[in-house]
């Protein structure tokens, strides 16, 4: 089992736990591999960056890499080759970063290329971790985690939290969710193993067309009826230059937490609710 967190260097949740877990464990107790990469990306991770200040690139949009390319892309080459294509199952910790914050959800792909066998496996995963939600991830190339389910590795990709800080309570949870899967796969004490979620979240998030300066005005995780105004963008003068409305019943999944915002950012995420 291979956990990966850091790819964004601007989430610090998933290396936090990351680093409490390596701690928790005692090898001896342990069966199977387990192999942990608390900061994938530390050129990004060293400046407080999402992307990294080296070649400016998304890592989570460049896998499996390029052995001849720029930093990202070998460094993408490397993670894929001579760690993530060696794992069995694949769990991607991410948040919402600086500019965002999520509630927590244990994402899966469903349909696509990922096949039906992949996707059963990596839903069972996503609803070992425990955590307060699923998440249909949408399906994206060049992320590590789309890109390591299309090669046949059971994969969650995770999101808790965000702001650009790492609130412990959110560290704790991933922390909480690592040992479930781990006793739920027989590689730990049973005893670490949480309920498994049924509760899930399906939808993507919406963008802004303009840059501005976006105010939320429902809070994060609160549910939100059909045309009730979630978000309000503003001009330099704090004129309403448009309002964004919920399209359906659903919850805040995520919010904007950096204001100032460019043509293409999320502006609002509010996704429909389920059970799986
Ligand atoms: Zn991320």
């Amino acid at each position: 089992m291979v956990f990966t967190a850091g790819i964004h260097g601007d989430e610090f949740e998933g290396p936090a736990a990351l680093w409490r877990l390596a701690e928790a464990l005692d090898p001896s107790q342990l069966r199977g591999t387990l192999l942990l990469v608390p900061i994938a990306n530390a050129s990004a991770f060293a400046a407080g960056m999402r992307t990294s200040p080296v070649d400016n690139e998304n890592l989570a949009r460049i896998f499996p890499g390029n052995a001849e390319g720029t930093l990202s892309h070998r460094l993408a080459d490397a993670l894929m080759r001579t760690v993530v294509e060696k794992a069995d199952i694949l769990i991607d910790s991410h948040s919402g970063g600086v500019r965002l914050a999520f509630v927590p959800v244990a994402g899966f792909y469903e349909g696509g290329d990922v096949s039906a066998a992949v996707t059963a496996r990596s839903l069972q995963i996503a609803k070992q971790m425990g955590i307060e939600y699923l998440w249909q991830l949408p399906p994206v190339n060049g992320v590590l985690s789309y890109e390591a389910a299309r090669r046949g590795i059971a994969v969650c990709g995770a999101e808790i939290g965000g702001r650009g800080n790492c609130l412990p309570e959110d560290a704790e949870n991933y922390l909480g969710a690592y040992l479930s899967v781990l006793a739920h796969q027989g590689m730990i004490d049973p005893a670490h193993k949480r309920a498994e979620t049924t509760a899930c979240l399906e939808g993507d998030w919406q963008t802004t067309p303009d840059a501005g300066y976006l105010e939320t005005v429902v809070s994060l995780g609160s549910r939100v009826g059909k045309g009730e105004t979630v978000a309000v963008l503003h001009d330099a003068l704090g004129q309403t230059i448009r309002e964004f409305p919920a399209g359906f019943d659903g919850r805040v999944m995520a919010v904007r937490h950096l204001n100032s915002v460019q043509s293409g950012d999320l502006a609002i995420c509010v996704v429909k609710e389920t059970i799986r």
